[in-house]
C-alpha cells in the first residue's frame, strides 16, 4: 500500500510495461489447489501452516481447481489416480501452473523399477513447469520450488502463451489418457 499512497498522494508517476504489472499480480497471488497423493502431502501441509507462513507471498491454498492456477502434485500417482489429476489439472483455468514435489511425481521414485501401478513421473500426462527433488522434499525446498515457479511467472510475456508447453506435450503424447492405458498396459506385460 505504501507504493500506491506515494504514487496517489504525492501525484507520482509509475512508468512500466503492462507485462511487469500483470505478471506482479499474478505471482504475488498464487493459489495452489489444496490436494496430496502421499507421504509428501505431509511436508505440503507442514509448509502451509503457520511456521513457513506462505501467505506472506500471497500463496494461499484453494479447495477447488476452478479457483486454483497452481497444481502441486505431491506424492505417488498411482495409474487410478493419474486419471483424476488429468480431470483436475484440465479443470483449472488458464493460465496454470505444475510443480511436481517430491520423487515419486518426479519418476516414480522407490516405484520407479517395480512399481507395475505407478505413473513414472507425472510429466507423461500433465506438462510439468517445476520439479521439487527429495524423498520427501523439506518445507524449505517447496518453497524454493514455488519462488521458482514465480520466477517463470515474472519473465511471461503478452501474446506468449502457455499453449507452448502443452503443444510441446502434444507432439510427444496424443491425449493423456492413453499414456495411462499404455503404461498399464505395460505393467501387466
Ligand atoms: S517421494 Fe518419498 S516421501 Fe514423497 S510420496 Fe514418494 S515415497 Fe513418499
Amino acid at each position: 500500500m505504501g507504493l500506491l499512497d506515494a504514487a496517489v498522494t504525492r501525484h507520482n508517476v509509475l512508468v512500466t510495461s503492462v507485462d511487469n504489472v500483470l505478471n506482479w499480480a499474478r505471482l504475488s497471488s498464487l493459489w495452489p489447489m489444496g490436494f496430496g497423493l502421499a507421504c509428501c502431502a505431509i511436508e505440503m501441509m507442514a509448509t502451509n501452516a503457520s511456521n513457513y507462513d506462505l501467505e506472506r507471498f500471497g500463496i494461499f491454498p484453494r479447495s477447488s481447481p476452478r479457483q486454483s492456477d497452481l497444481m502441486i502434485v505431491a506424492g505417488t500417482v498411482t495409474m487410478k489416480m493419474a486419471e483424476r489429476v488429468i480431470r483436475l489439472y484440465e479443470q483449472m483455468p488458464e493460465p496454470r501452473y505444475v510443480l511436481s514435489m517430491g520423487s515419486c511425481s518426479n519418476c516414480g521414485g522407490p516405484y520407479q523399477d517395480h512399481g507395475y501401478h505407478v505413473l513414472k513421473g507425472v510429466d507423461r500426462v500433465i506438462p510439468v513447469d517445476v520439479y521439487v527433488p527429495g524423498c520427501p522434499p523439506r518445507p524449505e525446498a517447496l518453497i524454493g520450488g514455488l519462488m521458482k515457479v514465480q520466477e517463470l511467472i515474472r519473465m511471461e510475456q503478452i501474446g506468449v502463451s502457455r499453449a507452448d508447453a502443452l503443444k510441446k506435450l502434444a507432439e510427444h503424447a496424443q491425449d493423456p489418457r492413453f499414456i495411462v492405458e499404455r503404461e498399464r498396459k505395460a505393467a501387466r506385460a
